[in-house]
């Protein structure tokens, strides 16, 4: 997809690997000035090779003292994309409070602490912009394991209308994207197992996972002037899984 985001500054967070980095990619390549945050330092020397001028921060994000410190001074940012999660997959009854507290954390709590940080900056400089969330079509559908997982990205859901709702009227937009399985790291490790994998696919009506460009296009579309009468809501990218 191409837009035009020259003359704004964009600030993605997971941005080392899969959806995340191709968000960099793609927001550099179409003009914006882009602060890539991630955990990896690697991903992001390497990130900053392909895309010079990028701005790296390399954080913890599930650390809110350690993101405070990195973030807290960033500066002016337009455009807001929350992509950083983990997906640690456990049963239900085998769940622990490990596991579930670093997946609010990271998937959740850092949601809250970058938009606000992102948001009092857009407010204070009086300027519109537009933050997308990437959530999951786990919010509707329950992916058998993906209890935490699935229980963070429904806490999403609200959280993106909550936003939504009080920054509306600061002309500042939030949205999310929601995908079904893209064979990032993330998908290739819970679609690992190739039967389930396989059923998995079968009850995509378009046979398929999502591609992680068709993802980034969503992305890209909420964040431009495309969507400007958009907020509150979200765009399943499920290969059609949800009317199945
Ligand atoms: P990947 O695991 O491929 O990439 C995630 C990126 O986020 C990595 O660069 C990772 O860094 C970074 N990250 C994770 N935890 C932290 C943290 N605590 N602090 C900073 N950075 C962190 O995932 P995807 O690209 O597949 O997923 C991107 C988004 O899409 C996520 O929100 C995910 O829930 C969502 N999604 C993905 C699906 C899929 O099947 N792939 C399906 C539905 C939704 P590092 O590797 O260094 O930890």
């Amino acid at each position: 997809m191409k837009l035009n985001f020259k003359g704004l500054r964009a600030l993605v967070t997971g941005a080392g690997k899969g959806i995340g980095r191709d968000t960099v990619k793609a927001l550099h390549a179409s003009g914006a000035k882009v602060v890539a945050v991630t955990r990896t330092s690697a991903d992001l020397v390497s990130l900053a090779k392909e895309c010079p001028g990028i701005e790296p921060v390399c954080v913890d994000l599930g650390d809110w003292e350690a993101t405070e410190k990195a973030l807290g001074s960033i500066g002016p940012v337009d455009l807001l994309v929350n992509n950083a999660a983990v997906a640690l997959v456990q049963p239900f009854i085998e769940s622990t409070k490990e596991v579930f507290d670093r997946s609010f954390k990271v998937n959740v709590r850092s949601v809250l602490q970058v938009s606000q940080i992102v948001a009092k900056g857009m407010i204070s400089r009086g300027v519109p912009g537009s933050i997308v969330n990437v959530s999951s079509m786990c919010t509707i559908r329950v992916l058998s394991t993906h209890i935490s997982t699935g229980s963070t990205k429904g806490a999403i859901t609200m959280l993106t209308k909550a936003m939504a709702m009080e920054l509306g009227p600061h002309k500042i937009r939030v949205n999310s994207v929601n995908p079904t399985v893209v064979l990032t790291d993330m998908g290739k490790k819970v679609s690992a197992n190739p039967d389930f994998s396989k059923k998995l696919k079968e009850r995509h009506p378009l046979r398929k996972f999502a591609e992680v460009e068709d993802v980034v296009n969503s992305i890209l579309f909420l964040l431009s002037d495309s969507s400007a009468s958009t907020s509150g809501s979200g765009i399943l990218v499920d290969a059609g899984y949800l009317a199945s």
